[in-house]
């Protein structure tokens, strides 16, 4: 019987396939440790693993002997196996946690498996170590259905960036998406792990990279430079301002309108980048609308600033995100915007 290549879980190929299909789990993990989540955190999490469809519990962390048991025994009367293979037993006889190695390639631990940290976190594995929610603010359900990290993962086939688009495999193999997202930035980037991708890596985009690309708007109208980090619904770019810019005043000093714009181009970024590679066609996107616009500070000539964007909601191609400009870490603006763009 063939089995899924993921390490740790042995699953069979039937299972795996009709997990993903019907968008089921199959394994919890779930990290350990003193002052962590409560014994019933961890229970309610537990349960509703199992509604998912859990069949295992995979545990690893820092905790003492009796709380193991008693997660063991409230596993087995779930009807779930529980599993503490990543501990190990330290020279001093003490219970310490093992480094969990990144998954092989081909792994689909993402797509049957999460894991929860012991403050509640939520990872669709542990080398992707993107939170996608936490437990003690919502439910491990809708933590997972809710998740645009996930599903974009689902969809790897049509969204995976760079060589592994052109591979024959590129149907059934998600590459490492643990690999993928620390050795680049990017969990939507080919596996340079990858031995068909060995001669491959100048083809393999990692963050940061520049946005003249990747939004529709062309100098002296762009006015951020690059698109720093990824993460569920969230972005961060950077952006240097300099004196060409038709916002900026005599003094140097920058209209305010500036702050939208730079929300609106970041939120392009982040869109552009998850695309770049993937649609030929050019990104288009349009700021509609702001709302709570908040503007704390000035923006002056030669600025580094940071700005964070966050997907707040979407309706199709319209989405509300909400962003925060700063610089050298006080807040310059904040406030949310409607945009549309070309999503496909
Ligand atoms: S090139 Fe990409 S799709 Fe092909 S086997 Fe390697 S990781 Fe999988």
């Amino acid at each position: 019987m063939m089995r899924c290549q993921v390490p740790d879980l042995k699953y069979t190929g039937k299972e795996v396939e009709e997990a993903v299909k019907n968008d089921r789990l199959l394994s919890l993990e779930i990290e350990l440790s003193e002052g962590g989540l409560s014994d019933k955190e961890i229970c309610d999490a537990v349960l509703q693993a199992k509604r998912l469809g859990a069949k295992k519990l995979l545990i690893f962390g820092e905790l003492s002997e009796s709380r193991v048991s008693d997660l063991i025994r409230f596993a087995s009367e779930q009807g779930l196996e529980a599993d503490i293979s990543d501990y190990k037993i330290s020279e001093a006889g003490e219970r310490v946690k093992q480094h969990t190695s990144l998954p092989e390639n081909k792994c689909l631990r993402p797509l049957i498996s999460c894991l929860v940290t012991s403050q509640g976190d939520v990872l669709p594995c542990a080398g992707l170590s993107i939170p996608i929610g936490n437990i003690r603010e919502h439910k491990l359900c809708d933590i997972l259905k809710d998740s645009e990290v996930l599903e974009d993962i689902k969809a790897i086939p049509s969204m995976i960036k760079g060589p592994c688009r052109a591979c024959e495999e590129a149907d059934v193999c998600l590459g490492c998406r643990g690999a993928a997202y620390q050795l680049t930035g990017d969990y939507l980037a080919s596996d340079p792990l990858c031995p068909k991708n060995a001669s491959r890596q100048s083809e393999i985009i990692r963050l940061p990279v520049r946005v003249d690309d990747i939004i529709p708007q062309k100098t002296p109208m762009r006015v951020v430079d690059r698109l720093t980090r990824i993460a569920e619904r969230t972005a961060e770019v950077s952006a240097t301002i300099s004196d060409d810019l038709p916002f900026a005043g005599e003094d140097g000093r920058l209209d305010e309108v500036l702050c939208m714009e730079l929300v609106a181009q970041s939120a392009a970024a982040f869109n552009g980048f998850k695309h770049l590679g993937i649609s030929g066609a050019t990104p288009e996107g349009y700021l509609l609308g702001a709302r709570k616009f908040e503007i704390s500070g000035t923006v002056n000539v030669g600025d580094t600033l940071n700005i964070s964007v966050y997907k707040y909601a979407r309706y199709g191609d319209f989405g509300i995100v909400k962003g925060t400009v700063s610089r050298d870490g006080d807040v310059i603006a904040r406030g949310e915007i409607k945009i549309w763009h070309r999503s496909s």
